[in-house]
């Protein structure tokens, strides 16, 4: 095997890996080097996203809206189930079966476009070499032309609260309980947390969410941040605003967890704690001195908008990098840069991004809240459209939530659009590719919708925003 390539990759995640594929679909010769480890010692591609965060998440989640929508609203259309059990056993084995087909499947891709993988730990040094450390300690030396820089993330740990992997644990850890906690705490209602505490909370679980920021969801447009606020707390979560964690201790009965909100010092006691507090750049033993790649004060990898470090050839894409911390973003990048080392035009929008939190009711918006567009200075109208009136969300039983957008009062440009209801990560796709050529209110207006589709809410918000909805009143 040749030990000299084009281009290196470090780091075969959701950013990595495609960098990797698209560099080798350019007849550029590549190789792909990852260090993930499972519990139980196998390796794997594929990163956080399939390994411990997307893949397995949205697994739960769509296990748990299913038992949850089996209790609460088969009746509703006339199904009467005597009784509904939950293997959580067996819940957790089909979630595991789907990441390792997913991450087996990276390894065929890898075969077919030409990617050789090495596993192990990967290690910049000066001159474009890359040290590569396998599980046993073997070294190995590349040579590159090119090297990309796709090491992610790490869950952020709190001062206070240690993880002991069994009863505080992170994000990971939350995806793997054996058994439904009764008292569940989970710190920070994020995305993540937001996301883990509907899991457990639909099968029963009594979740506390303490959020140390006054604000529910303070990246998500007002009003919809206020009705996701309203359903989470119907669906039980415990959600604590204003409170900030400062200890957590092992007693008998539990973690006793300490935390200060406006009336003073308070303290509950649960059986698991999750701690979702954000993620933060991981890069530990990536750069050797002398590279020339610089890290932020945040500890990010430092890049321009093309994702060019400073150092000649040298790439960073994905978590490790400034910007969402998000797959898909780190997706666009590293295929970006496969194109721009490979000669040809690449360019990733940062405005047109798409956010997706994958709760009930779902959330996703993309590009300005309307309190962005207004601090901003722009003179903005506004849309919005109930799932209530959409006659396919009634069939579906999933009324709840709206369709908002944003639009220039002049220009009659989109500048965001903000989902909350059914497949809202569904319908954002939509709206970001309206975003994505620059589109108008009136091109989305003059788009003819499929009925009855939950689309149709978009186009209403539309026609909404110039007071010419059909199926609501316009006031
Ligand atoms: C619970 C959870 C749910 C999530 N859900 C979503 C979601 O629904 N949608 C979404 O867009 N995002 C989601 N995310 C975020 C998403 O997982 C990340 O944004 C994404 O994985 C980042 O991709 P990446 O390739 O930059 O990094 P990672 O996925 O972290 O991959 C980096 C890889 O590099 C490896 N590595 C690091 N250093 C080295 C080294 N020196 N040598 C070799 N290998 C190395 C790591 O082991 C890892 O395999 C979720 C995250 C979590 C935790």
């Amino acid at each position: 095997m040749s030990d000299s390539f084009d281009v290196i990759v470090i780091g075969g995640g959701p950013a990595g890996y495609p960098a990797a594929i698209r560099a080798a679909q350019n007849k550029l010769s590549v190789a792909c080097i990852d260090a993930w480890t499972n519990r139980d010692g196998s390796t794997a591609f594929g990163g956080t996203c399939l390994n411990a965060g997307c893949i397995p998440s949205k697994a739960l989640l769509e296990s748990t809206e299913l038992y949850h929508r089996a209790q609460h609203e088969f009746a509703a259309h006339g199904m009467k189930l005597e009784r509904i059990s939950l293997d959580v056993a067996l819940m957790q084995k089909r979630k595991t079966a789907i990441v390792k087909g997913m991450t087996q499947g990276i390894l065929s891709l890898f075969k077919s476009a030409g990617v050789t993988p090495f596993t192990g730990r990967g290690r910049l040094l000066p001159g474009l070499e890359v040290e590569v450390t396998g599980a046993d300690g073997a070294r190995r030396m590349l040579q590159a032309k090119h090297v990309v820089l796709a090491s992610g993330s790490e869950p952020m740990p709190l001062r206070g609260v240690d993880f002991d992997g069994k009863q505080v644990v992170d994000s990971w850890g939350a995806l793997e309980f054996e058994a439904i906690p009764k008292r569940l705490l989970v710190i920070g209602a994020g995305v993540i947390g937001l996301e883990l505490g509907s899991v457990w909370r639909r099968l029963g679980a009594e979740t506390v969410v303490l959020e140390a920021l006054e604000q529910f969801l303070p990246m998500a447009d007002a009003a919809v941040s206020k009705e996701a606020l309203r359903h989470f707390r119907k669906l039980g979560l415990d959600i604590r605003l204003g409170a900030k964690v400062s200890a957590s201790k092992m007693e008998k009965d539990g973690v006793q967890v300490s935390y200060t909100d406006a009336k003073g010092g308070q303290s509950l006691v649960f059986d698991r704690v999750i701690v979702a507090i954000g993620r933060r750049p991981y890069t530990k033993d990536l750069l050797a001195e002398g590279t020339g790649v610089a890290l932020d004060a945040r500890g990010f990898v430092e890049v321009d908008d093309h994702c060019r470090t400073g150092a000649e050839n040298i790439w960073a894409v994905g978590d490790c990098v400034r910007g969402p911390m998000l797959a898909h973003k780190g997706k666009e990048e590293g295929v970006a840069v496969a194109d721009q080392i490979a000669g040809l035009y690449a360019h990733v929008n940062y405005k047109a991004i798409p956010s997706v939190i994958y709760t009930a009711p779902e959330i996703a918006w993309v590009g300005l809240t309307e309190e962005q567009a207004k601090a901003g200075g722009r003179n903005v109208k506004v849309g919005s459209f109930p799932f209530a009136a959409s006659g396919r969300a009634r069939a579906m039983e999933a009324g709840a939530g709206f369709c908002k957008i944003v639009a220039d009062a002049g220009s009659d440009e989109i500048l965001g659009i903000h989902i909350i209801g059914p497949m809202a990560g569904e319908l954002i796709a939509e709206a970001v590719l309206a975003m994505e050529y620059s589109a108008s209110c009136e091109d989305l207006q003059r788009t003819i919708h499929a009925h009855p589709t939950l689309s149709e809410a978009l186009h209403e918000a539309a026609l909404a925003a110039d007071k010419r909805a059909i199926d609501i009143p316009n006031r």
